[in-house]
């Protein structure tokens, strides 16, 4: 990293440890769920300082960042254990409405979005569209100068903390089925929107359903041409497939197995890191973290001001899930160390404490496994690579 950049990482640094509120950094550490005033409190800190919409030019009121310093932020918020920035508004929707909205609509919605004090959801899955995404059957309807939607959305993250729900919906059945869809915008209270949580095996509500019933939105909550939705969807994935990569939060994760790994007492005097397929297994983690870093610098800058990186955002997408699963494997083989441990007597107090990394450890190995899932499959992935980028 470039060595004038460190003024930057100290302001950053100094920011998140005493003018960012300390009690949801503490929250975030202790493991807790965030609650929708903790969310929108903790992104209008970053708004404030216009420190939300990192990647958003300066021309729509982002901080004109480079990569660069992009990285650096990453890393201090990771560092600092603050929570992770909502991506359905500032990473998602947030450059699909400054690239294809109208003046309206950006007025509407730039400025609150970019200063946290608006949360989006996506609405693109349905029950029964999921890979096929095209074929999705959510329907908005035009009656005068209003859309009336009808449908169901699945697996919408974070919804019950958001004000508004960009959706993918059929304005027309045409031959080729990705022709019908438009992107549609829709406030979470409006009358007719229900939402349903959907609690996950770890106990945590995450994700919900979404059921529209003969809901009116004005015409006016269409982005761009009608029919052209499926374009500006997949121009949104170039970015969400790419903010997967987390470089920051995993060079964390790393250095804290490795932490672990070293310390005394484990077992007499051998520590985890003597037994070498550990070791071995660490070391290939922390160049598959090089590799995808050196990824996402070759598909990030080869894209123009603020631009979508497009197909290749699929091979990030397959590098990131699969480093982020080759990581948290880890504490899994810790894990099993201290559970080994746990009734022998030679084995250290300090370092069976040192195991409490189990159960968090464990449970972002758990979260890594939805990864290959959510913003379409890893099969998906390869085969868009296949055909869009090997034009096999
Ligand atoms: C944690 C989590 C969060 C999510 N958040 C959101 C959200 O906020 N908003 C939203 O809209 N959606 C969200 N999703 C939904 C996600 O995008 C879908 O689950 C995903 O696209 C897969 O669809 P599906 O679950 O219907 O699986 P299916 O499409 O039924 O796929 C089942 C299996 O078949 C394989 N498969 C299917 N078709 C092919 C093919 N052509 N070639 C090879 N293999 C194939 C798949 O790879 C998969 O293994 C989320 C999902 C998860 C798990």
């Amino acid at each position: 990293m470039a060595p004038e950049l460190s003024p930057f990482r100290e302001e950053v640094r100094h920011f998140f440890e005493t003018d960012y509120p300390q009690d949801l950094r503490e929250k975030t550490q202790r493991g807790e769920s965030l609650s929708t005033e903790d969310v929108r409190r903790s992104e209008m800190a970053l708004g404030a300082r216009n420190w939300l919409a990192t990647a958003w030019p300066t021309e729509h009121g982002g901080p004109g960042w480079d990569l660069q310093q992009q990285y650096v932020f990453d890393e201090e918020l990771e560092r600092a254990g603050v929570p992770t920035v909502t991506p359905m508004g500032v990473i998602y929707v947030g450059p699909i409405i400054y690239t294809f909205a109208d003046a309206a609509q950006k007025e509407r919605w730039l400025t609150p979005t970019r200063l946290g004090e608006i949360g989006w959801a996506q609405g693109y899955s349905e029950p029964e569209s999921g890979s096929d995404l095209a074929s999705l059957q959510f329907s908005a309807k035009r009656d005068g100068d209003n859309y009336i939607l009808n449908g169901t959305k699945i697996w919408t993250s974070a919804a019950q903390h958001a004000d508004w729900i960009f959706l993918l919906a059929r304005t027309s059945q045409e031959d080729r089925k990705q022709a019908g869809i438009s992107f549609i915008c829709c406030e979470m209270d409006r009358p007719g929107v229900t939402l349903h949580p959907i609690i996950t095996i770890d106990g945590k509500h995450a994700l919900n359903s979404v059921t529209f019933k003969n809901v009116v939105v004005p015409a006016a909550y269409l982005i761009g041409e009608e029919g052209k939705g499926w374009s500006y969807s997949q121009y949104l994935l170039g970015f969400e497939r790419t903010s997967y990569a987390r470089i920051g939060g995993k060079r964390k994760q790393l250095r804290h197995i490795r932490q672990i790994a070293q310390a005394e007492g484990a077992d007499g005097n051998r520590r985890v890191i003597d037994d070498e397929l550990f070791a071995g297994k660490l070391t290939a983690a922390e160049i598959a973290v090089d590799e995808l870093e050196m990824t996402v610098l070759r598909v990030l800058s080869a894209v123009k001001d603020g631009g979508s990186p497009g197909k290749e955002a699929s091979i990030i997408k397959i590098l990131a899930t699969e480093t982020a699963q080759q990581i948290t494997t880890l504490y899994l083989d810790l894990a099993a160390q201290a559970g080994i441990r746990r009734f022998d007597d030679s084995v250290s107090p300090d370092w069976l404490s040192a195991g409490q990394f189990s159960a968090p450890g464990v449970a972002s190995y758990f979260g890594t496994r939805a990864q290959s899932i959510y913003g379409g499959t890893n099969e998906i992935q390869k085969n868009i690579i296949a055909r869009r980028v090997l034009e096999l």
